[in-house]
């Protein structure tokens, strides 16, 4: 069973039991464009307590009951479809959340929704869209408009204006005129949306191929500028803006990180990535990816007149070949520094990355204090297998015992 056929016995069993019950947003707007929806949202007249009875208490979850969302377990690996009961939003006082719901009818359902293009119902039994907000003409059109007076939906709830321009992005659709003044209007009071919800949007525009649309956006809605700390972009040039923009365009299959030190190259420089990780609240795996890549794709292209032992680490690291498809787009594919990393890499991961020659067993038994010199003596002798000055253990050993000659 799919979680398509799952979410349509949810409707009939809703329906068989009397009540209205319709897929709801993202996946009629999906199914309409020809593209698998990531999970499907049911909505319904049945208040949750009806819900909940329906489908028994061992199968629902009532985690979004105060907003009228019932959860339905599924069989194993399927997703549990979230059963949601028509609701008008009452007021938003935190920019973000209304404070309360009352539940209603599925026109004033629709009307709540942020996008026409989300505002879309479909009755998966009688194979028929319910649409009260022209939501199927803006998929035709390819346009995001909000769902009445923008303005209002923008202030309402501030994190639709990073919605409203990752869907346009991710599209490839235009941003509908007065949706698009809202936005910028607004645009400084971002500030209330939690650096959670920032960085989840963030992460979903530059991780997708369109994301120079998305960084292009977010530039001309005056959003980029808040979002980033000390993003102004004013003081920085034109041109080199635009040339960050084309290679965004141009990065094809990266990691969202990757795509991050891009749209964040000023702000990396001068203050390293940890005001970024802090406002967008990245994992650790985040910002150390961010800050690696943004640190070694230069030394990338330099890497044909460096020491081999300078540049291997680099091309063992997890990262390599994201930072290289960055120096790759930045320089070019027939850059020296480009096609020297390349070739290397197509080495036998033996060759690419040797075995140690000596390791901190090796030190002990060679009856070496054990201590913060382990790791300097053993350094050095990689740097000097690396750049193929020794290839024996013995070798090593000398070099262990010239290094402490030395330091006596
Ligand atoms: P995706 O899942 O690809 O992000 P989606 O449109 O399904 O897109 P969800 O966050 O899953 O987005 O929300 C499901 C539906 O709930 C949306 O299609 C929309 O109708 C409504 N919705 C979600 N967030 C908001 C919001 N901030 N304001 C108004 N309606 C919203
Ligand atoms: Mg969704």
């Amino acid at each position: 069973m799919t979680n398509r056929d799952f979410a349509v016995e949810v409707v009939q069993r809703l329906q068989v039991a009397g009540h209205q019950a319709l897929f709801a947003g993202g996946c009629v707007r999906d199914q309409l464009l020809g593209l698998v929806p990531k999970d499907y949202d049911v909505a319904t007249n049945a208040r949750p307590e009806q819900v909940r009875e329906l489908f028994g208490k061992h199968r629902t979850l009532a985690i979004g009951a105060s907003f009228g969302v019932i959860s339905v377990i599924g069989p194993k690996p399927l997703l549990p479809i979230e059963v949601a009961t028509f609701r008008r939003d009452g007021s938003y006082s935190d920019g973000r959340r209304p404070d309360h719901v009352e539940f209603t009818d599925a026109r004033e359902d629709a009307l709540r929704r942020d996008f026409t293009i989300n505002g879309l119902f479909f009755d998966p039994i009688a194979d028929r869209v319910l649409d009260f907000v022209d939501g199927r003409r803006d998929l035709d059109e390819r346009v995001i408009r909000a769902i009445g007076n923008p303005a209002d939906r923008i202030s309402e709830d501030k994190l639709r204006m990073l919605r409203a321009i990752r869907f346009t992005a991710t599209f490839d659709f235009e941003l509908e005129r007065e949706t698009k003044d809202a936005i910028r209007k607004h645009a400084r009071q971002i500030s209330v949306v939690s650096g959670e919800r920032i960085g989840a949007e963030m992460r979903r525009m530059l991780g997708h191929s369109n994301r120079h649309l998305a960084a292009q956006l977010l530039q001309e809605c005056e959003l980029l500028e808040q979002i980033v700390p000390s993003g102004n972009l004013e003081g920085e040039n034109r041109a080199n803006w635009r040339t960050r923009l084309k290679w965004l365009k141009e990065l094809g299959a990266v990691n969202w990180e990757t795509a991050a030190v891009v749209l964040l190259l000023n702000s990396l420089k001068e203050q390293g990535v940890e005001p970024i990780a802090e406002r967008w609240k990245l994992s650790t795996a985040e910002r150390k990816s961010i800050a690696w890549i943004n640190q070694h794709w230069l030394t990338l292209s330099r890497a044909a007149y460096l020491p081999w032992s300078e540049v291997q680490p680099f091309l063992v690291h997890g990262e390599a070949l994201q930072a290289l498809k960055l120096a790759e787009t930045a320089l070019g594919p027939n850059h020296v520094g480009v096609e020297f990393c390349r070739e290397k890499l197509k080495l036998p991961a033996a060759v690419l990355n040797p075995k140690e020659l000596a390791n901190g067993e090796d030190l002990k038994s060679w009856g070496l204090e054990p201590g913060p010199t382990y790791s300097r003596i053993l350094s050095i002798i990689r740097t000097k297998q690396l750049d193929g000055e020794i290839s024996s253990k013995q070798q090593a050993h000398q070099i262990a015992l010239e290094f402490l000659d030395a330091v006596d």
